[in-house]
């Protein structure tokens, strides 16, 4: 399959009064083209933080990609300019953020902001595009498109206010799409429609997207596969499947078991007791140890390696390292 996205060993830290923060603490992993790819976790686990990575948007100061890669088609984004950081934000790579307002101008009308995004990235008319702009519109189901690029985002509800944000991500048919918690700020019938929005899109396009999240029931409607991240690492990726059906390590069971079940008559919410570890001073070995019902000793010595369960799951927990036994009775 082709990978459109090849993240290795990112290390990103930010620079506080209270000290050094180690957000994102050595993630791993490839975005297949077509696929969607959600990174779940609660926050702080570093995921935002991976996504604005790949964009290149972190602040600098006080934010700083420390060590690692991230590949996109053979260059290591890492490495690149800000200028030509620029052309591929937007152009190849796009985000959408949780909060539609924030990403567009009060001032602007609608169709004149996505002419003049296409136009920052193509040498086009603004004739050109303007009919771009309507065809876009029309993709992400906006109705009587040529009557709505004419109005201002306030005229629009937050729904389609946020297809209006997903059209500007799109309007320069960028390989890659990131969209950090596109869902959440929306009621449920909207984010259910934004949703299938996604899936209709990534059918016509074959956009990979990445998609951040700490919502499971947005994961269940449209991943393909699902990274688990944990105090700044990945615990666990598989595909959709691997992850609801057969998930491994404990803390992906808690979160799973935390999620409200309509198949049940009492729906019980488990949260997940304690809280994740100190990112100023995180535990050299599993940070899930502290709140993890089936810590052993080893876990608290040693950071877990990667265990390969079958081609598409892998998983860092010690119960399912052959190897825990034997670290055990030679460290004791
Ligand atoms: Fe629990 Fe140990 Fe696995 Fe960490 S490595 S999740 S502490 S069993
Ligand atoms: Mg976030």
């Amino acid at each position: 399959m082709e990978k459109m996205l090849q993240i290795k060993n990112l290390h990103v830290q930010f620079s506080t009064y209270g000290g050094r923060v180690q957000a994102v603490r050595g993630v791993s992993f490839d975005l297949h083209k077509g696929e969607t790819l959600a990174i779940v976790g609660e926050s702080g686990c570093g995921k935002s933080v991976t996504s604005q990575s790949i964009m290149r948007l972190i602040p600098t100061p006080p934010g700083r990609i420390t060590s690692g890669s991230i590949l996109f088609k053979g260059q290591d984004l890492t490495k690149l300019s800000e200028k030509k950081m620029r052309d591929i934000r937007g152009a190849d790579i796009s985000m959408i953020f949780q909060d539609p307002m924030t990403a567009l101008n009060p001032t602007l009308r609608v169709g004149e902001q996505i002419a003049e995004n296409i136009m920052q990235h193509e040498n086009i008319s603004k004739e050109k595009a303007k009919e771009k702009a309507f065809e876009t519109l029309e993709l992400v189901g906006i109705p009587n498109p040529k009557e709505r690029l004419k109005q201002y985002p306030h005229e629009f509800s937050g729904g389609m206010r946020q297809r209006i944000v997903i059209a500007m991500a799109l309007v320069c048919n960028p390989e890659v799409l990131i969209a950090d918690e596109p869902t959440t700020a929306l009621d449920v019938t909207i984010q259910a429609q934004i949703l299938e929005l996604f899936k209709d899109i990534q059918q016509k396009t074959d956009v990979s997207i990445v998609l951040i999240t700490h919502d499971l029931g947005v994961v269940a409607q449209v991943a393909d596969r699902v990274a688990v991240m944990y105090a700044g690492k990945i615990v666990e990726i598989g595909t959709r499947r691997d992850i609801f059906y057969t998930p491994q390590h404990p803390y992906t069971k808690g979160l799973l078991r935390s999620v409200p079940r309509l198949d049940l008559y009492e729906s019980e919410l488990v949260p997940i007791a304690g809280s994740p570890p100190d990112l100023f001073a995180p535990p050299s070995g599993c940070s899930f140890a502290p709140r993890c019902p089936y810590v052993m000793e080893v876990c608290d010595r040693m950071y877990p390696a990667s265990t390969k369960l079958k081609e598409s799951h892998q998983v860092h927990c010690w119960l399912q390292d052959e190897r825990a036994q034997k670290f055990v009775t030679t460290i004791s």
